[in-house]
């Protein structure tokens, strides 16, 4: 029987590279790894795409969804709503696929309170210019969003604590070698773990 594939959660301020380092990674590791598409009420941003970068939800449709009771988890993020379908997570485990969730700070506490044996990861900025700088320059939210979004920033900043581990996303290829070791290492631990009468 093939082995379950294992839950990696990351977690960054908006604006820190989680995006960027994730695909970046899965250049090389799209056979083994997959990012769980999560379900969003904000607008979409340039150049993303239903189905892709995420599903984008009506409120209604979001709420209708949390009654049925489909999300693994979801959290109110700025002014919008965020989850993760149990159904997206549940079919890519059960192909053996390890998958990355891309999710906030409550959704990562969440998720770690479910499923006990995920990994934590908590990407940081170099700094906090730097993070607004990368922020500002890319483009995609108003001078007012920014500013929430930094804001919201220097809470999440806190919570690294809580995470297993944390990478810094200083130089892109650094943070993503640093990213591919610590699944390498996790990988061969949670093999002996499972190889255990
Ligand atoms: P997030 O997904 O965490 O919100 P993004 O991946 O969208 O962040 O990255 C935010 C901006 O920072 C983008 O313009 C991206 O090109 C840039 N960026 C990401 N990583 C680095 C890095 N290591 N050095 C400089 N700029 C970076
Ligand atoms: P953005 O609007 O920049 O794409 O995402 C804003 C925040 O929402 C980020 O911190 C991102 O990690 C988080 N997020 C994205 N998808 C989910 C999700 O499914 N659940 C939760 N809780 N947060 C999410």
């Amino acid at each position: 029987m093939k082995n379950k594939g294992l839950i990696f959660v990351i977690s960054a301020p908006s604006g820190t590279g989680k995006t960027t380092v994730i695909n970046q990674f899965l250049l090389n590791h799209k056979k083994d790894f997959v990012v769980s598409v999560s379900v969003t009420t904000r607008q979409p941003r340039k150049g993303e795409i239903d189905g892709k970068d995420y599903y984008f939800f009506t409120k209604d449709k979001f709420k209708e969804y949390v009654k049925t009771g489909k999300f693994l988890e979801y959290a109110p993020v700025l002014d919008n709503f965020y989850g993760t379908l149990k159904e997206t997570v549940k079919k890519s485990v059960n192909a053996g696929k390890n998958v990355i969730m891309d999710i906030d700070v409550q959704g990562a506490m969440k998720i770690k309170f479910k499923i006990r044996d995920c990994v934590t990861i908590f990407l940081l900025p170099p700094s906090f210019s730097e993070l607004a700088r990368r922020l500002k320059n890319r483009r995609t939210d108003t001078p007012e969003a920014v500013v929430k979004r930094l804001a919201l920033a220097k809470k999440e900043l806190k919570e690294r604590v809580k995470y297993d581990y944390i990478i810094v996303n200083k130089d892109l290829n650094k943070a993503t070698e640093n990213l591919e070791e610590l699944f390498e290492s996790i990988y061969k631990l949670e093999r002996f773990k499972r190889n255990r009468p």
